[in-house]
């Protein structure tokens, strides 16, 4: 695969597997450390506590400022894979791995989780358990999102995930 710096798109070389030509996300490490310069300070503690299922903060730009350990769990990854990533990209959205990228594919504009976070950040106003699609490598992911405005960003709550059409390799 395609190691694809997600901040400023520069190639970062090539992951297995080789013979596999789609795009995959890293961070370089200038990219990284301007990430963790701006994130520095930033106190995530009191948005993320007291929640026992899986809360990601969403910056202005889409990228997840902060996941709690359950969101962590349920994506599979660690926290260095997620934090600065655009939302497609640490969900695995397949979409996310097209040349365009997370937000500026074809299929983006009917994205319901990028609607949802970006109805959220225009009005500042909460929903609860709002359902949204998402399509991975597995199948389609119906979730539930219960989302609210919290410091100029968006907290997400995964409240439930349901594997909707397994995609199966016939
Ligand atoms: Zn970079």
């Amino acid at each position: 695969m395609i190691l694809i710096c997600s901040y400023c798109r520069k190639i970062m070389g090539e992951k297995q597997p080789i013979e596999d030509t789609r795009q995959t996300h890293g961070m370089c490490s200038d990219c990284h450390s301007r990430v963790m310069r701006q994130l520095e300070g930033i106190s995530f503690a009191d948005l993320l506590d007291d929640f026992d299922k899986p809360v990601a903060i969403i910056n202005e730009e889409g990228r997840i400022a902060a996941a709690n350990n359950k969101a962590l769990q349920m994506l599979g990854k660690p926290l260095e894979e997620v934090q600065g990533f655009l939302g497609g990209e640490a969900m695995e959205c397949a979409y996310a791995r097209l040349p365009e990228g997370c937000g500026n594919t074809i299929h983006c504009s009917a994205c319901t989780v990028r609607n949802l976070v970006e109805d959220t950040q225009r009005t500042k106003k909460s929903s609860t358990k709002t359902r949204v699609f998402l399509k991975t490598d597995e199948g389609e992911l119906e979730i539930l999102l219960s989302t609210s405005y919290v410091d100029e960003m968006v907290r997400i709550v995964f409240e439930e995930i349901t594997l909707v059409s397994p995609s199966g390799n016939a």
